[in-house]
C-alpha cells in the first residue's frame, strides 16, 4: 500500500483536505494534474476570491494556515443585500448573530499557495487517468501510466472531476444559461469592510470588499448581457458596474482584467463509493450569488474529519458512509436555499417584486426570517459561530 489516503487534486479543497487529514495520523500522497500555485504579491490580486464563513476561517486556523493568509484577508462585519425592482434592504451586522465578523474575503491563489506550501510534496503534473476499486484498496493510474495504491481514495478534482467520471457516478443539475463575470475594482467610496449585493432581474450583483480597499466583482448575468458587458472598454464597463450597484458605493473605475465563468448548479448522485469520497466542487456546484462554493467544500471536509478520526476507524468503508449521510441533506437544503433566492430575485414581475419587497423589509426585522435568509446567503450558523455549528 502507498498510503491511507490518495487525495487527487491540490485546489482549495482537496489540499485543505490533505493537511486536515495529516493532522489526524493519515499517510496521505497529494497528485495534481497541474504546477503549483504561486502566491499572490503586490497589486496583483488573484480574480477568483472567496467569501469564506467563520467556520472555515476557523478550520484554517486549526490546521495553521490563517496566519499565512490574514495579511491579504479582508475581514467584513456587515452585508448589505436589496433589490432594483422594490429598492428594498436587508442588512446583516455580525453582532445580531453573536458573530464577530461575518467572514472574510481571501484569494483562491493566496489560500491554493498557503495549503500547498505546507504540504511540502504535492506531486504536481500527475493527472488521474483511471481508476480500480477493490474491497480492501483502490488503485489510481496516472496518465504516464504509474499506479498509486491507498486505502482511500478522495476525489477533489474540481467541477468536471475526472475521478468520478472515471468511477461512472453521474451528476444531476442544470445550467443556469449564463456566466459569472468577475474583476476588481476601484470605488469612489470605500467599501465600509461590507459585502454589497444588488438583485437584478438578470440576476445578482455583489461588490465584495478586498484587503487593499478595492472591491471584487461577481456579476451574475445571462449570456447575452455576459457578452456585452465582456465586450466593452473599461470606462463602459465600469459605468455599468456602477449603474447596476446603484451607485451605492459611488462610481467604480480601473477595472482589472474581467474572467467569466459558467453558472450552474450540479450534484453527484453519489458522494463515495466503497473506498472513494467526493469532496468540494467534485461533488457540487452551487451558484455563485451566495459565494458558498469553497465553504461547502470546507463544510464536506470538517464531516469528513468528524467521520474519519483516526486510521482505525476512518480507513473503514463504515466511515464513508457516515460521511455521505452527514453530507446529502445539507448539501440539498443549501443548493434548493440557493436556488430559491435566485428565483425569488431574478424576475422583473411586479406581483413577486412587491411581495419579495415586503418579504425583505420583514426579514430585516423578523429574526428567524432572517436567520435562514443568512444561513444561505452568507454561509453562517446565526448563533453558533464554532466551526462545529
Ligand atoms: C473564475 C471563477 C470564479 C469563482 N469565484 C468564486 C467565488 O467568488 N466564490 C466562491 O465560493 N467560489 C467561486 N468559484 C468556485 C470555486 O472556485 C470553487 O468552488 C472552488 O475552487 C472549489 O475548490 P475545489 O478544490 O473543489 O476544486 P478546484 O479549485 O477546481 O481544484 C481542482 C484541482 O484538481 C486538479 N485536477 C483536475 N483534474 C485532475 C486530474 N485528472 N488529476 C489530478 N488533479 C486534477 C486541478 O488541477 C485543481 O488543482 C469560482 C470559480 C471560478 C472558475
Amino acid at each position: 500500500m502507498d498510503c491511507d489516503v490518495l487525495v487527487v487534486g491540490a485546489g482549495a479543497v482537496g489540499a485543505v483536505a490533505a493537511l486536515g487529514l495529516r493532522r489526524q495520523g493519515y499517510r496521505v500522497r497529494v497528485l495534481d494534474a497541474g504546477q503549483p500555485m504561486e502566491a499572490p504579491t503586490g497589486e496583483a490580486i488573484d480574480p477568483r476570491v472567496f467569501a469564506l464563513s467563520p467556520a472555515s476561517i476557523e478550520l484554517l486556523e486549526s490546521l495553521d494556515l490563517w496566519p499565512r493568509l490574514a495579511p491579504r484577508a479582508q475581514g467584513y462585519a456587515g452585508m448589505t443585500v436589496w433589490d432594483a425592482v422594490s429598492g428594498s434592504d436587508i442588512r446583516f451586522r455580525a453582532a445580531e448573530f453573536g458573530l464577530d465578523g461575518l467572514g472574510a474575503i481571501v484569494e483562491n491563489a493566496a489560500l491554493v499557495s498557503a495549503a500547498q506550501a505546507a504540504l511540502d510534496d504535492v506531486e504536481f503534473g500527475a493527472a488521474l487517468a483511471a481508476v480500480d476499486e477493490t474491497t480492501d484498496a483502490v488503485t489510481v493510474t496516472t496518465d504516464d501510466g504509474r499506479p498509486v495504491r491507498a486505502r482511500t481514495l478522495l476525489l477533489a478534482d474540481g467541477a468536471n472531476s475526472p475521478g468520478r467520471q472515471a468511477l461512472g457516478i453521474a451528476v444531476s443539475g442544470r445550467g443556469y444559461g449564463g456566466r459569472a463575470i468577475v474583476c476588481h475594482l476601484r470605488s469612489e467610496r470605500g467599501h465600509d469592510v461590507t459585502a454589497w449585493q444588488r438583485f437584478l432581474p438578470s440576476g445578482p450583483v455583489a461588490l465584495l470588499p478586498l484587503f487593499d480597499g478595492r472591491v471584487s466583482l461577481v456579476w451574475s448575468a445571462d449570456d447575452a448581457l455576459a457578452d456585452r458587458l465582456l465586450a466593452l472598454d473599461d470606462a463602459a464597463f465600469s459605468d455599468a458596474v456602477t449603474e447596476a450597484t446603484a451607485g451605492r458605493l459611488g462610481a467604480l473605475h480601473t477595472p482589472t482584467r474581467r474572467f467569466a465563468f459558467p453558472l450552474r448548479r450540479q450534484t453527484a448522485e453519489r458522494f463515495t463509493t466503497r473506498r472513494c469520497v467526493l469532496l468540494g466542487d467534485a461533488a457540487h456546484v452551487v451558484h455563485p450569488l451566495a459565494g458558498q462554493g469553497v465553504n461547502l467544500g470546507f463544510d464536506d471536509l470538517r464531516a469528513l474529519l468528524v467521520a474519519m478520526p483516526d486510521p482505525d476507524v476512518g480507513l473503514r468503508a463504515a466511515a464513508l458512509r457516515r460521511y455521505e449521510r452527514a453530507r446529502r441533506a445539507d448539501i440539498a437544503q443549501m443548493s434548493q436555499g440557493i436556488d430559491g433566492l435566485d428565483r425569488l430575485f431574478s424576475t422583473a414581475n411586479p406581483a413577486v417584486s412587491t411581495v419579495r419587497g415586503f418579504g425583505l423589509h420583514l426579514a430585516d426585522v423578523v429574526t428567524p426570517l432572517k436567520r435562514r435568509f443568512a444561513e444561505v446567503a452568507l454561509g453562517v450558523k446565526p448563533g453558533f459561530p464554532s466551526a462545529s455549528g
